[in-house]
């Protein structure tokens, strides 16, 4: 232990701010080692310090350290390798924003852990025992290389080696390797989230999952990169953390100021909200009116419910698209995942390894070791997964999806890792149908590459065909040009800053393809109202789904039947008139939210054959 410039300052602090702390952590080591101190604190005992400590980490952390072992305590113990972890550090900055004046510097980083790998022992001092005289030479390691002796320590042998190591005479610690990513509601306009890799040990080790929303507090590091013809000059950045802190889910949703409360509750108000959430949602794309509300719908989403029997049901709708190729699918899809206040998109054949789920995988993280490594449903946690192409995911992924869309959890257990993983997110996805087109006579499950008991998870289906129909298309085709044609209207007033097309112009044609609420407002009116909002069904309403329901079974008798109506849906029923209500931000779930929820829910099912 070398002394440092601030040990003594450090004694003084943690006596007068964190003697309890202390105390405890004294009375509890070796089980706790470590103290956590709030920086703001810091910040108030000697401002000089604490920015010293931002800038200047690895001179100050070890001070803070040292203290520990310093200060005198009532009783007899010395708090050897026990460490001050320091919380709450302002110096917050998006991952995407590092760059190399942040060095060596203090800084927090928040994201979601997207891979964690195994627990597994590092030497921090290496015991070598030479095999000629049997002296034990220690060499303290470095991070980057597993340093060996020169010679033997022992002035009467000098020789070198052979040296084994003494596994029990060595130091070791546990460490860890994660990865963490950018929270998709960080990213704009459906940008790829980047992510960066981080160092844990000893008591921070083992504690966080994939899926985890976290601030991670630690000192930037670099690792030079070698590449086959030696080392390259790039550098890879690397998080040493210093401390953990989890994300409390309120504290990092959208901020909303108080007016703009004032405005969302104004256009609750509005007779006209259904109608202006729906012309809200892609603009762009022709129609789809009934689907479109219903998306709506998914947006806002019912309310998740915990049984007495401790048992729990999803509020998350989830909603799946099937149809002919070029029917907008994916353009719906890609518009939802900006909609949401966290959207994920993905595709069912993307060779991503940990696949739409979650995967245990060897890569270079690991260095070889297992990582867990979360998917999109697990990113999308507490938001929408867009997943195209359904049907073309992985046998493991549709295995794992059942658990994913009803539990809303996802397992892994493989290669000694055992893990459960939230994946509280509505699933809204696409699939093409098998023979190119989709037929309207035949069922669901025959067309599309999907096993039947998947199907029958989704809480609304969506059949989408391609029909040539004269004054439909049209309509659709003028819909295109137009806003294609605004489009090229803005992007030539942008590049030719000459020409003789107005700001006037442009927004006149932008007009056709504006959403009515624009997209930023919406989010925060979504976020809002499930934050806030928690309907109760009126008894004339659930009576309305029942009888709903119960006429639904009983065409849904026969054998040929499209799709089997069994008690999912009544649960669909109750989800879509919450959500319904939650659009209006009402509490409570009306006839009319009844009413509203079987017509598109009709409609749905007609489009499958139901009639
Ligand atoms: P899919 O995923 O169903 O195969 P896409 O989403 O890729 O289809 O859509 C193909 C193209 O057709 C997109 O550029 C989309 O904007 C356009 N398109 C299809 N239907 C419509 C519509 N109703 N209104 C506007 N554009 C449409
Ligand atoms: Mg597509």
């Amino acid at each position: 232990m070398t002394e440092g410039k601030w040990d003594e300052k450090f004694v003084v602090f943690l006596k007068k701010y964190y003697w309890d702390s202390v105390l405890d952590l004294a009375n509890n080591y070796p089980d706790q080692r470590s103290l956590e101190v709030e920086f703001p604190d810091l910040e108030i005992f000697d401002r000089e310090l604490a920015s010293e400590l931002l800038i200047n980490p690895d001179e100050v952390m070890p001070s803070a350290n040292n203290a520990l072992r310093q200060i005198d305590l009532p009783v007899e113990k010395t708090l050897d390798d026990t460490r001050v972890r320091f919380v709450r550090i302002p110096n917050k900055i998006p991952n995407r924003d590092l760059r190399s004046k942040h060095l060596l510097q203090f800084v927090a980083i928040d994201g979601m852990i997207r891979k964690a790998t195994e627990v597994r022992p590092k030497v921090l001092e290496a015991a070598f025992q030479c095999m000629r005289c049997e002296h034990v030479t220690m060499i303290p390691q470095t991070e980057v290389k597993f340093v060996e002796p020169v010679g033997c320590e022992n002035e009467s042998c000098g020789r070198n080696g052979p040296f084994k190591i003494v596994i029990n005479q060595s130091v070791f610690i546990d460490a860890q390797k994660l990865q963490i990513q950018e929270s998709p509601e960080n990213l704009k306009g459906g940008s790829q989230p980047q992510s960066l890799d981080v160092d844990i040990e000893d008591d921070l080790a083992g504690i966080v999952k994939p899926g985890d929303r976290v601030i991670i507090n630690g000192v930037l590091r670099s690792h030079q990169r070698t590449t086959r013809e030696g080392k390259s000059p790039f550098y890879d950045l690397v998080l040493h953390a210093n401390s953990i802190e989890y994300m409390d889910l309120e504290f990092d949703e959208l901020e909303i100021s108080p007016e703009e409360e004032e405005e969302i509750l104004a256009m609750s108000r509005d007779p006209e909200i259904y109608n202006k959430v729906i012309g809200s949602i892609a603009p762009s794309i022709y129609g789809y009116e009934d689907v479109k509300e219903a998306l709506s719908l998914q947006l806002f989403s019912g309310v998740a419910k915990h049984l007495p029997d401790g048992s729990r049901v999803r509020g998350d709708i989830h909603m799946l698209f099937v149809g002919d190729p070029g029917v907008a699918k994916s353009q719906m899809l890609r518009y939802m995942v900006k909609l949401s206040p966290r959207g994920v998109f993905a595709s069912g054949k993307s060779a991503s390894s940990s696949g739409l789920t979650a995967a245990a995988v060897k890569d270079d993280l690991g260095d070889g070791r297992w990582t867990l490594e979360a998917g999109a449903l697990v990113m999308a946690d507490m938001g929408i997964a867009a997943v195209d192409e359904m049907d073309k995911m992985s046998t493991e992924d549709k295995s794992a999806l059942h658990e994913a869309m009803e539990q809303q959890t996802i397992s892994v257990a493989k290669a000694g890792i055992l893990a459960t993983l939230k994946s509280r997110c509505a699933l809204l996805g696409a699939a093409n149908p098998k023979y190119g087109r989709f037929d309207r006579y035949e069922g669901i499950a025959q067309q599309i590459n999907m096993p039947p008991a998947l199907i029958s998870r989704f809480d609304m289906i969506f059949v989408m065909l391609d029909t040539p129909n004269e004054d439909m298309d049209s309509r659709i085709a003028k819909h295109i040009l137009k806003s294609h044609y605004a489009g090229e209207l803005s992007e030539q007033r942008k590049n030719m800053p000459s020409s003789i097309i107005t700001q006037e112009q442009v927004d006149e044609h932008m007009e056709v393809i504006k959403p009515v609420i624009d997209a930023d407002m919406l989010r925060k009116y979504v976020a809002y109202s499930r934050r806030n909002i928690f309907p109760v069904m009126e008894q004339e309403a659930r009576e309305h789904l029942v009888k709903f329901y119960m006429d639904l079974r009983k065409m849904g008798d026969g054998k040929d039947a499209p799709v089997p109506v069994t008690a999912r849906q009544l649960e669909a029923l109750v989800r879509l008139a919450e959500a319904s209500a939650r659009l209006r931000l009402s509490n409570v779930a009306t006839m009319d939210d009844a009413k509203r929820t079987t017509k598109i829910v009709y409609s749905c099912l007609r489009q499958v054959g139901v009639d």
